[in-house]
């Protein structure tokens, strides 16, 4: 079968990814120059953390977003699986509160316990959620990954080159939609949600797994990357606008960021990004066929977590050998 996937982001790479494992002469082609340049999937944190993530979104993110552990721990490099750590200030421990009962699988974590996970946390909290199960992956190194892995498994990969389905469909048995929040035009109910991030460098801090800090204006993540670098996530509007980052967003996500640790005063900022999540009304993914083409969007902010989920219903509508993950049946799904 020969597939042409449309879009290198997260969600067409995971694709392409299982579509090749399943026998498909696998092709990608991505409108933007490079790896990465559109795509949203670069501005992620790469969090894993199904169980925190079921504090606001539905028990079908929770259920599908475990199964990502063990494809990213399959297929990146940088998988690290070290859990994530939900804190609040003294202040705002009834956020902590809310969080535990709205999440599961953590435990509970006093400020003893707390130093020997991250000592450069030092005493500043007196509780903490500590999700053991939950991992992140570093987007870019994943990303690149898998595009290397499919370049050496015989894909063909081809940048610069902008194509709607209709024009993909010629010369092949099969499309794979993936143009996240581009195919807004033709994938109705596609709505953006924007986000802005930072990547920053903090010699003499160091965290060995993502930590979530809950504060009831100014939500933040910090994951952890080589060398002392840190991405520092992110925020969350309800807009379609891809221009830079706001003086007011980076400022939020700054006073958060002290807020974490003083260390983060002396961060150099290494980069300021902004880019459009596509959603859905329920903030669920939807892997839809119609004719030659199937669509997979509306990843919202769980690209990382429920793409391979995602592939595993691509390849079930492609008609290829059973998958692995069980996910239900039907043509519109989640
Ligand atoms: C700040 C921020 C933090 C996030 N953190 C996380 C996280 O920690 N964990 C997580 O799971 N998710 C996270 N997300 C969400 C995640 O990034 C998105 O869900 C995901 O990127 C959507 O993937 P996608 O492949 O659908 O779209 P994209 O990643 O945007 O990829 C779409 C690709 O299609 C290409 N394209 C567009 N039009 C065409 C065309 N006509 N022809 C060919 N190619 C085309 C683009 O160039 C692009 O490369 C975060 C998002 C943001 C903004």
């Amino acid at each position: 079968m020969k597939v042409r996937v449309l879009g290198a982001g997260v969600a067409g790479l995971v694709a392409a990814t299982e579509l090749a494992r399943h026998g498909a002469d696998v092709e990608l082609v991505d409108r933007a120059p490079a790896l990465g340049v559109e795509a949203c999937a670069w501005c992620a944190g790469g969090m894993l953390a199904p169980w925190c993530e079921g504090e606001s979104a539905e028990a079908f993110v929770v259920e599908n977003g475990q199964k990502a552990l063990a494809w990213w721990r399959e297929h990146s490099s940088s998988f690290v699986q070290n859990g994530t750590l939900v804190l609040a200030s003294r202040r705002d421990q009834g956020e902590l509160t809310r969080f535990a009962r709205m999440s599961e699988n953590h435990e509970p974590c006093e400020a003893s316990a707390l130093v020997g996970l991250e000592p450069d946390l030092g005493e500043r909290f007196e509780r903490a959620l500590f999700f053991a199960g939950e991992a992140h992956v570093d987007p870019r190194l994943a990303l690149q990954h898998l595009a290397d892995a499919l370049v050496a498994e015989g894909a063909s990969l081809r940048f610069g080159e902008a194509m709607t389905p209709q024009e993909a469909e010629k010369n092949v048995d099969l499309v794979i939609d993936c143009r996240g929040f581009a195919a807004r035009d033709q994938v109705s109910g596609l709505r953006g949600v924007r986000g802005e991030m930072m990547i920053v460098r903090c010699p003499g801090f160091a965290l060995a797994r993502s930590v979530r800090l809950l504060h009831p204006r100014w939500p933040l993540y910090v994951v952890p990357r080589a060398d002392h670098v840190f991405m520092l996530g992110a925020t969350m509007i309800e807009s379609e606008h891809h221009g830079p980052v706001t003086l007011r967003s980076a400022g939020e996500l700054i006073e958060a960021a002290q807020a974490l640790h003083p260390a983060f005063n002396e961060a150099e900022i290494l980069e300021l990004r902004a880019d459009v999540r596509p959603a859905f009304a329920d903030n669920l993914p939807r892997v839809e066929r119609r004719g030659k083409t199937i669509s997979i969007n509306g990843l919202y902010r769980h690209g990382f977590l429920l793409s391979p989920w995602c592939a595993d219903e691509a390849v079930r509508l492609a008609g290829l050998s059973p998958q692995a993950f069980g996910a239900p049946a039907g043509e519109l799904v989640a």
